[in-house]
C-alpha cells in the first residue's frame, strides 16, 4: 500500500495539448476537516489505511496542498442540456490531480468545490455540503450496488459559506474514476469545427480504454458500439433499481458508461412510472419512465459529434440503434427477471414484468419493500397471511392475488427450493438504497455538527443487500417530515 506522499501519478490528460485544459491550482478550503472517507475507494487506488486519518490527507482532499506528481487542471467540455445545445460548459468546479496507476488501470482524483476555474461562466466553483454528503453517499451505495459508477474517496467540509437559495456551507468530494471524459467532450471539439483534437481525443479514449476498437475497420464506430452496449446496460441497472438521475444532460454521460455527477438524483420510494425526482426539470424529460430513451438521444448527440471521424451517416444505425435497443432488452429483461427470482427469463415474461410495474404504479407501491418482500413468499400459494408481507403493500388484493398467481405459475415452470430462490432475489432485491430522506437525515444532522448518522448511513448502504437488523429503520419509506422534500438543480 502505497503512502499518501508517494501514490504512483501518471497524468495522461494532462499529455493533450493545452487546448483540452486549462492548468490550475485548486483555490482551497480554508480550515477543512475530513468528514468522510471511503475506505474501499481508497484500496483501490492502493492508499494505505492509516494515511486518510492524516492531516495531510486533509489537505490534499481540500486542495491546500499538493500531492507530489499530481499535475492539476481543468477539462473543458460542451453539451446538450434538456435536450439544447448550450454550449463549452467545462469543468467548472472540477479539479483534476492526475490519475493514480494500479495494477487494475488508472483512477483519476478529481476535487469537485476546490474553487472557480476559467469554465465556471456565472458560477462560485463551490458545492455545498448538502449536496456533497449526496454524491459521497450515492457514490459508494451504487458501487456497493454493482452499478458503474464514479467512486467518492473523501469528503471534507469547511465553515466558508457558500450561497444558494440560503446560505449554506463549502464542501470538497474527492471523486474517482478510470476517466471523466463525458459524450460533451466530444460534442466540444465538433461544435468548434477542430477535428483534429476530435481524433485526439477519440485516440486518447481508443488506446486507453477501447483497445479492441482499435482494430476494427472504423475505430471509432467500434468505440461508438461498445459505449452504446455499456450505456444500455447502465440505463437497466438504473431501471431495475428505480434509481432516476434527474439531469442526463450530454455533459453528465460517462463515456465509459458509469453513472456520473449526482445532483438532484433519487431513489424511487412509491412505485410511479412517471416520476420527475428533479424540481428544475419542469418537463419532465428526465423522468423515470423515459431515461433509457435520453439515453439513446444522448448516443445520438456523441454519434453526431464522431460523424467527422465516421462520414456514413448509415453508420450510425449499426453503432448505435442496435446494439443500444438489443443491449438494453436483453438486460432489463435478465435484470428484472432476476428481481421476480425467475432461473432464465423468455420474451413473454415482458408481460408479466409490464403487469407487475403497472400494479406497482396504479397503488404507488413502494419499489424496493415490494421486491424485497416478494422474496419471502413461498412459491407454492399458501394461506393469505403467508402472503401478507406484498399484500399488505397494495391496496387491491384481488389485483395483487392475481398477479402473484401468475408468478407462481411462471416459478412452477422452473421450480427451485424457496430458500434458494429466497437467496438468489435477495443478492439482486436491495433492502437499503440511498432514499431522498435517509440522504436527508444525513444532511440534517452534518450541518448541526453531527457526523454520526452520515457514517452510520454510508455503513449501511456498503451492505444494501444484507437485512442488518441495526438499521431497519433506513429501509423505510419517507416518513412524513419528508413527504415535502425535494431536490433541485441547486447545488
Ligand atoms: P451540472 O448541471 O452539475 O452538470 O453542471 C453543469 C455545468 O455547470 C458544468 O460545467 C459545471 O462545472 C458547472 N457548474 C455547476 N455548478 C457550478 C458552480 N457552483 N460553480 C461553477 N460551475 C458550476
Ligand atoms: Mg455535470
Ligand atoms: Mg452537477
Amino acid at each position: 500500500a502505497h503512502r499518501l506522499d508517494a501514490l504512483p501519478f501518471d497524468n495522461s490528460f494532462a499529455r493533450l495539448p493545452g487546448a483540452f485544459y486549462t492548468r490550475l491550482a485548486p483555490w482551497g478550503l480554508p480550515e477543512a476537516r475530513l468528514v468522510a472517507v471511503s475506505d474501499a475507494a481508497a484500496a483501490l487506488i492502493g492508499l494505505h489505511p492509516e494515511e486518510t486519518a492524516t492531516p495531510a490527507f486533509v489537505a490534499a482532499m481540500a486542495g491546500n496542498t499538493p500531492l507530489p506528481g499530481s499535475d492539476t487542471l481543468a477539462a473543458v467540455y460542451s453539451g446538450h442540456q434538456f435536450g439544447a445545445w448550450a454550449g463549452q460548459l467545462g469543468d467548472g468546479r472540477a479539479h483534476l490531480l492526475g490519475e493514480v496507476r494500479t495494477p487494475h488501470g488508472p483512477w483519476e482524483l478529481q476535487l469537485k468545490g476546490a474553487g472557480r476555474t476559467p469554465y465556471s461562466r456565472m458560477g462560485d466553483g463551490r458545492a455545498v455540503l448538502r449536496s456533497s454528503i449526496r454524491e459521497f453517499l450515492c457514490s459508494e451505495a451504487m458501487a456497493a450496488l454493482g452499478i458503474p459508477t464514479t467512486r467518492a474517496l473523501s469528503l471534507v467540509a469547511s465553515d466558508l459559506p457558500v450561497p444558494r437559495e440560503t446560505m449554506e456551507t463549502a464542501a470538497v468530494v474527492t471523486r474517482m474514476a478510470p476517466s471523466f471524459v463525458r459524450f460533451g467532450s466530444f460534442e466540444h471539439w465538433t461544435a468548434n469545427k477542430r477535428t483534429d483534437e476530435l481524433q485526439q481525443l477519440a485516440d486518447y479514449v481508443i488506446d486507453r480504454f477501447y483497445p479492441a476498437a482499435r482494430d476494427a475497420a472504423n475505430p471509432a464506430v467500434a468505440m461508438l458500439a461498445e459505449v452504446s452496449r455499456r450505456t444500455a446496460t447502465l440505463m437497466a441497472q438504473w431501471q431495475a433499481v428505480g434509481f432516476m438521475h434527474g439531469v442526463m444532460n450530454t455533459d453528465n454521460m460517462s463515456i465509459l458508461g458509469l453513472t456520473l455527477d449526482y445532483g438532484p438524483f433519487a431513489f424511487m420510494d412509491g412505485f410511479d412510472a412517471d416520476h420527475i425526482c428533479n424540481h428544475t426539470d419542469r418537463g419532465g424529460r428526465y423522468r423515470y419512465s423515459a431515461q433509457p430513451h435520453i439515453a439513446h438521444w444522448n448516443l445520438h448527440a456523441l454519434g453526431h459529434a464522431l460523424m467527422p471521424l465516421i462520414g456514413d451517416a448509415d453508420a450510425l444505425d449499426t453503432a448505435i440503434d442496435t446494439p443500444f435497443v438489443e443491449t438494453y432488452n436483453r438486460e432489463f429483461l435478465a435484470r428484472q427477471g432476476a428481481k421476480l427470482g425467475l432461473t432464465d427469463t423468455r420474451d413473454d415474461d415482458e408481460v408479466l414484468i409490464g403487469r407487475l410495474l403497472g400494479l406497482l404504479h396504479a397503488h404507488h407501491t413502494d419499489y424496493t419493500l415490494f421486491f424485497r418482500a416478494l422474496g419471502e413468499l413461498p412459491a407454492v400459494a399458501g394461506t393469505p397471511a403467508q402472503d401478507a408481507p406484498v399484500r399488505d403493500l397494495i391496496a387491491d388484493r384481488a389485483a395483487c392475488d392475481a398477479w402473484l398467481a401468475s408468478w407462481r405459475a411462471r416459478l412452477a415452470q422452473t421450480p427451485r427450493p424457496d430458500a434458494e430462490r429466497r437467496a438468489a432475489m435477495h443478492a439482486v432485491n436491495p433492502k437499503y438504497v440511498l432514499r431522498n430522506w435517509v440522504a436527508e437525515t444525513a444532511i440534517r444532522a452534518a450541518q448541526a455538527g453531527d457526523f454520526a448518522p452520515l457514517h452510520r448511513i454510508h455503513a449501511c448502504l456498503q451492505r444494501p443487500f444484507d437485512e442488518q437488523p441495526e438499521n431497519i429503520e433506513f429501509a423505510a419509506p419517507p416518513p412524513d417530515w419528508a413527504q415535502s422534500l425535494s431536490v433541485s438543480c441547486s447545488s
